[in-house]
């Protein structure tokens, strides 16, 4: 069996590398070939502390495994993050432990690999302008695998908390790309990209705010309650999700739903545009938005990459297990 620690993940996997194992699973996915376990999510009741599992298995890559992880409010005084994952992966042919690799860098990494995928298949080609909503810690990660898709000549910014602003702009600036913060009007009206990552419960951009072409990547949704759009916006677009089941359920689309505004019916799979078999953006016009929910599946898919890249440069810890 192979570990691969947390502290080696950097020097591993690129962002490059994670949209190539994150757009194939979403293209297997959609296709049939993988498929996602029922996920369990449960405040444990110590130390305010959410756990859960995220599983599934991919027939393709045979990733069979499952992503452990929670929030732990009390880390940040221990000096820890307080998020906390750890991939398991298993033999699909023998079902054992094949490896164990740290999830922290990983999650962000996929969370990040997914809004470009989508990026890269349903925005306008001609996109200029990139906007964040939300400066939290996957921000910054966000917008270095979206300024890979197009050719951004910069970056608008709104956030809940705006002490927060200056990761934006230093990421930004990192980047080479010019940075502005705005009001959510002007983030409606100058963004061709808008990027949501926030912990939101209520919706923050409005329908009436944005304008036409207009590709949205909602990455905050990821819990029953979560929202960080107006459901008319989502209703006024083109919707794409990573998997249909989680997006009405725990993603952006569960108010729209409930609302009565669409039905499973309206929404696509990204998987299915990868492959091809759905033609994407309608037109020039039309508005598409892709709720990124995350999915077991691409914490499996970033893994399986790292524990190979990791073997080959022999820096994976060998265990007899
Ligand atoms: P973080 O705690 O570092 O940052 C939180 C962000 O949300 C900040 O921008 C903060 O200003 C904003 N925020 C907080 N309260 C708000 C409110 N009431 N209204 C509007 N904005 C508010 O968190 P993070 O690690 O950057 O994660 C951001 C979100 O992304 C979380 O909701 C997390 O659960 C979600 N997430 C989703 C996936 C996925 O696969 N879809 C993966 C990882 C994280």
């Amino acid at each position: 069996m192979w570990i691969v620690p947390e502290a080696a993940i950097a020097d591993l996997i690129t962002p490059e590398a994670s949209f190539t194992a994150v757009e194939s699973v979403f293209g297997a996915m959609s296709r049939g070939d993988a498929y996602n376990f029922p996920v369990i999510r449960e405040a444990i009741g110590h130390g305010d502390a959410l756990y859960g599992f995220k599983s599934g298995f991919d027939r393709t890559g045979l990733n069979l495994g499952l992503k452990s992880g929670g929030y732990f409010p009390g880390n940040e005084a221990k000096g820890l993050t307080n998020h906390q994952s750890t991939v398991f992966l298993f033999d699909a042919d023998t079902g054992q432990c094949r490896a164990v690799v740290g999830g922290n860098l990983l999650t962000a990494l996929r969370t990040a690999a997914a809004s470009s995928v989508s990026i890269n298949y349903l925005a306008r080609k001609d996109a200029k302008v990139l906007g964040m909503i939300g400066a939290g810690h996957q921000s910054a990660f966000q917008m270095r695998a979206a300024v890979q898709q197009r050719d951004f000549e910069r970056v608008i910014g709104w956030n809940f908390d705006p002490e927060m602003l200056p990761r934006l702009a230093d990421t930004a600036a990192e980047l080479g790309l010019p940075f502005e913060a705005v009001d959510l009007d002007q983030m409606g009206a100058e963004a061709d990209v808008i990027i949501t990552i926030t912990s939101s419960f209520s919706p923050i951009l409005m329908a009436t705010q944005v304008k036409p072409g207009t590709h949205i990547a909602c990455m905050g949704t990821d819990t029953v309650g979560k929202q960080e759009v107006d459901a008319a916006l989502v209703a006024r677009a083109q919707v794409f999700t990573d998997e249909i089941a989680q997006s009405i359920s725990l993603g952006e689309c569960q108010h729209a739903i409930a609302a009565g505004l669409i039905n499973q019916n309206d929404i696509s799979e990204i998987g299915s545009v990868v492959n091809g078999t759905h033609s994407g953006r309608s037109s020039d016009e039309a508005i598409t938005l892709f709720d990124g929910t995350g999915v077991g599946l691409q914490d499996l898919a970033v893994a399986a990459t790292v524990v190979d890249l990791a073997i080959e440069r022999g820096v994976a810890v060998e265990v007899d297990f």
